[in-house]
């Protein structure tokens, strides 16, 4: 996947698109997560698989703009 400089702060990016079809900005580097498949046999635990998932850029850049996002998206939380 092609990656870009962030504009704000320089670090690495991929740029996807949700299901809105909004561009979404994430970090470059994946890391390493377990995701639960349940069994068909309901005796058997669930799969584990690890998958690559990605971190909104938003969450970790330091740009005045994301800091704004995250200020918005925690006003929403009731914790
Ligand atoms: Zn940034």
């Amino acid at each position: 996947m092609e990656t870009v400089p962030c504009r704000s702060c320089g670090a690495s990016l991929i740029w996807g698109v949700n299901a809105q079809g909004e561009r979404v900005p994430v970090d470059a580097e994946p890391r390493k997560r377990i995701t639960l498949w349940p069994s068909k046999d309901q005796a058997l635990p669930p799969l584990a698989s690890l998958i690559d998932t990605y971190v909104s850029h938003w969450a970790t850049c330091s740009s005045p703009e994301a800091q704004a996002w995250r200020a918005q998206q925690s006003q929403g939380r009731t914790g």
